[in-house]
C-alpha cells in the first residue's frame, strides 16, 4: 500500500504540519502551545471546533515565509514517504502574511522553493490551492481571493474555502469565487462534511466549484447522488478524517464506497493527517479493510484524481507516466 503511486487533492499545508516539526518551532519562538499536545506528544482535542481552536494554537508558531518553507519540506518529506508522487495543498493568505498581498508573495515564494527543491529531491509535485476560512467572513474572503486572483499561475491553479461549515452561507462567498474564477483559477469548496445535502445544493449554486472537498453526506439524498455523478463533480473524500472527527463512527460506516459503486468520481486524501492519525498509505489500507478495495481500485482511483487535478496538461502527462509505475 505504502509503495502504490498516489495523488492527493485535499491537503492542508498547516494541518499536514507534523507534531514534533511545531514543537521544535513554538520552542525556538518561546511561544507556549504545550496545551494541544497529548502525553505522546500528538495533536489532543475534543471535537471538530476544539481541533480548529488547536489548529489556529499550532499555526500561531509559523509566522514568517522561512517558517513556511520549512514547514512545506517537512510535509512533503512526509507526504512522499507514502507514495505520493502529485500533491494539491490548500494555502491560506490569512495565516501568511495576514493577506497583506506584498507579504503573501513572500510567503508564496518560500513555499514555491521548497515545493521545487522537494520535486527535485524527493520527485514529489505540489502545486497550491489558495483558501478562504469560512468562519473568518466574507470580507475576510474578498481579500484572500485578490491574494489568489494576483498570483494565479502554473503554481497557484485552484481557489477554495474551508473552515466551519455552519458560519454564513454559501452565497456569502460568491464575489470571493467570482473573483478566483475571473483569474482562471479552478474552483473547489468544502461541504458536505458537517452540513448536510442542502449544504451541497446551496454550494454548488453559489459558488459553482468543480470539486467539492468532502461531500459525502450527499449520500442522504440519492437525487443528489445521481446528479453529482452525472455533473461529474469530483469529491475529496478524507475517510480517516471524517472518521476521527465523528462524522461516521468508522470506515465500514463511510460512505465512500456507495458513492463511488453509484458512479460519482470519489479521490481519497488525509485532510490534516497527523490531526487525524493518518497518512495515505493508512487510508488505503483502512479501505482495503473496510470495502475489499485492491489495487485496481486504488489505480482507478489515482487515474481519477489525477484528472480531476487542477495543474496543467504537461504536468498531468508527466505525473500519468508515474501512476503507470
Ligand atoms: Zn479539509
Amino acid at each position: 500500500m505504502r509503495e502504490l503511486p498516489k495523488v492527493e487533492l485535499h491537503l492542508h499545508l498547516e494541518g499536514a504540519a507534523p507534531p514534533a516539526f511545531v514543537r521544535g518551532l513554538s520552542k525556538e519562538k518561546h511561544v507556549d502551545i504545550s496545551g494541544i499536545f497529548d502525553a505522546r506528544g500528538n495533536y489532543r482535542y475534543k471535537d471538530f471546533w476544539d481541533f480548529l481552536k488547536v489548529y489556529e494554537a499550532a499555526t500561531s508558531v509559523l509566522q514568517s515565509p522561512e517558517d513556511y518553507r520549512r514547514l512545506t519540506l517537512a510535509v512533503l518529506e512526509e507526504t512522499a514517504a507514502h507514495g505520493v508522487v502529485y500533491a494539491e495543498t490548500f494555502l491560506s493568505p490569512d495565516f501568511c502574511g495576514g493577506r497583506d498581498l506584498g507579504a503573501w508573495r513572500e510567503y508564496l515564494l518560500a513555499i514555491q522553493e521548497a515545493s521545487d527543491e522537494a520535486e527535485r529531491k524527493m520527485g514529489i509535485t505540489l502545486r497550491g490551492i489558495v483558501t478562504c476560512i469560512r468562519h473568518f467572513g466574507p470580507e475576510k474572503a474578498r481579500e484572500t481571493a485578490i491574494c489568489a486572483a494576483e498570483t494565479a499561475g502554473d503554481w497557484i491553479t485552484g481557489f477554495g474555502i474551508a473552515g466551519d461549515e455552519k458560519a454564513g452561507a454559501p452565497k456569502d462567498f460568491r464575489w470571493a469565487f467570482d473573483c478566483a474564477r475571473e483569474a482562471g483559477l479552478r474552483l473547489t469548496a468544502h461541504a458536505g462534511e458537517w452540513a448536510g445535502p442542502e449544504g451541497i445544493r446551496d454550494t454548488l449554486a453559489a459558488l459553482a466549484p468543480e470539486r467539492l472537498g468532502h461531500g459525502v453526506r450527499a449520500i442522504e439524498d440519492l437525487a443528489l447522488v445521481d446528479e453529482l455523478a452525472e455533473r461529474g463533480i469530483v469529491l475529496e473524500v478524507c475517510p480517516g478524517s471524517n472518521v476521527a472527527l465523528g462524522v461516521y463512527k468508522d470506515f465500514r460506516a463511510h460512505p465512500v464506497h456507495e458513492l463511488d459503486r453509484r458512479g460519482v468520481k470519489v479521490t481519497i486524501s488525509t485532510d490534516d493527517p497527523p490531526f487525524f492519525h493518518t497518512t495515505m498509505t493508512r487510508e488505503y489500507e483502512e479501505l482495503h479493510r473496510a470495502f475489499d478495495w485492491d489495487e485496481g481500485q486504488f489505480r482507478r482511483i489515482a487515474k481519477v484524481s489525477l484528472e480531476a487535478a487542477f495543474c496543467d496538461t504537461d504536468t498531468k502527462t508527466k505525473i500519468a507516466k508515474l501512476l503507470e509505475a
